[in-house]
């Protein structure tokens, strides 16, 4: 089962086959060392077979998947604000449930301290080390390769990830009421997708900086959507606009299996957060000018939603409600791309490739409002399979 995974490229890296032994390959991607596990776990939870929200409770929106509530602010600390991606929701979210001993701890990504580059996954107990991890990494990473490590103890955790990583996650939580309760909290974020390594590598190359004298890396974060920067040892320091470093060189790398996502909305999380574009340009697409940090939170289960109820009583956030119906005009990507999944997806599976299986995500009901563009997407995926570009 793993092993077809890989071999149709449908492997997102989650590292949930792996006991924390994930390497880079050729293309710059995280995979499963040859030592992948073959257990009930990894054939059951693994995102490059199923990925499915689980979620009957909440009501079903065609383009933004089971939810709650839609709402848009901030984190209430400024430093939170400042140091994350957008709003610092996700950030603010983590540190108050260790505040209240909620979680007795967090699983995330952050940089490698050794080789900035590269991520890392993270035990964190204290609100200091959360924040340290804020702000997105569009590079590999593996949150999930720890999972199997930390079934073994007694504590409660609150996981962040990429929406397959949660969707296995959910699974896993399904298969056993103690996986269920030591998960407690799953977070995510809207994903277009995880770039190669080599992307950032070639940003490296443009700044002109050799990786082994870099001391920090960051792709964004420190404003909004703030600048991807390099700082050596020697102290130099290099900085690109985000529209540049993902408009121009990360989004040419992503990931096979991102090419055919059904769910960068993270359907199976408690609460997603995602960037709350202001602006469209005259093509409806957002603006990217520097400003303070405003974030999408949505919530899914009631779990998520009291959370974010509990936020707001105690000022930890400052939210507006957020129409579900304008969600669109703020992620016109993420709406068209769950659209056309339906019709990539009968491209390779014709191609004669296995592909995910998308389960409660109606995707032949929503592809329908893209019409004819679905015959254009269909002949794009089955021409790039045959060329083994997916
Ligand atoms: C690969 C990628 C693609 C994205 N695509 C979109 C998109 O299409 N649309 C959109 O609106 N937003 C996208 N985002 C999310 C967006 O950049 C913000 O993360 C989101 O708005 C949440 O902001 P925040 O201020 O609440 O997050 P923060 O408080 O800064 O927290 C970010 C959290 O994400 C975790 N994280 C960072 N990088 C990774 C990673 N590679 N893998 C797993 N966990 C990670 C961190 O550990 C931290 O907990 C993407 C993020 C990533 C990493
Ligand atoms: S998606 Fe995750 S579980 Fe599946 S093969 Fe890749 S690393 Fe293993
Ligand atoms: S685009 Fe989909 S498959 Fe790719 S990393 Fe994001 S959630 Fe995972």
């Amino acid at each position: 089962m793993i092993s077809k995974v890989l071999n149709n490229n449908m492997c997102t890296g989650c590292g949930l086959c792996s006991d924390d032994d994930m390497l880079i390959d050729k293309a710059g991607y995280l995979r499963p060392s040859n030592n992948y596990i073959v257990d009930e776990i990894s054939t059951e939870c693994c995102p490059g077979v199923i990925v499915s929200h689980l979620n009957e409770s909440a009501p079903y929106d065609l383009s933004w998947g089971p939810i709650i509530s839609s709402q848009r602010g901030f984190s209430t600390n400024n430093e939170i604000r400042e140091k994350a991606s957008s709003g610092g929701g996700i950030s603010a979210t983590l540190m108050y449930l260790l505040e209240q001993g909620k979680v007795d701890a967090v699983i995330q990504i952050g940089a490698n301290k050794t080789q900035p580059i590269m991520n890392e996954v993270y035990i964190n107990l204290t609100t200091a080390d959360v924040l340290n991890c804020s702000g997105s990494r569009y590079s590999p990473s593996s949150p999930l390769s720890i999972i199997r490590k930390v079934l073994k103890d007694d504590k409660i955790y609150a996981v962040v990830g990429k929406p397959c990583d949660i969707a296995a996650l959910r699974k896993l939580k399904s298969l056993n009421p103690a996986y269920d309760q030591k998960f407690k909290y799953l977070i995510s974020f809207f994903c277009a997708g995880i770039p190669s390594l080599i992307g950032t590598r070639d940003i490296l190359a443009k700044f002109g900086i050799n990786e082994r004298d870099l001391i920090e890396f960051r792709y964004r974060g420190d404003g909004w959507p703030g600048l991807t920067t390099a700082k050596t040892k020697e102290g130099i320091s290099q900085t690109m606009t985000y529209n540049e470093s993902w408009g121009t060189i990360l989004n040419k790398y992503l990931q096979p299996r991102c090419k055919i996502c059904a769910d960068g909305i993270g359907e199976a999380a408690d609460i997603v957060c995602a960037d709350a574009w202001d602006e469209s340009d005259v093509a409806g697409y957002p603006s990217f000018e520097e400003k303070d940090g405003q974030s999408l939170l949505i919530t899914r289960t009631d779990i998520g939603k009291s959370l974010i109820d509990d936020m707001i009583y105690n000022k930890k956030i400052s939210v507006k409600e957020f129409p579900i119906q304008k969600i669109s005009s703020i992620q016109p990507f993420q709406k068209e791309r769950k659209e056309l999944c339906f019709s990539r997806l009968i491209a390779l599976r014709i191609a004669g490739r296995n592909v995910t299986k998308f389960e409660g995500y109606r995707l032949l009901k929503s592809a329908k409002n893209q019409g004819m563009k679905n015959i254009r997407s269909f002949i794009g995926a089955f021409k790039r399979s045959l060329s083994n570009r997916i």
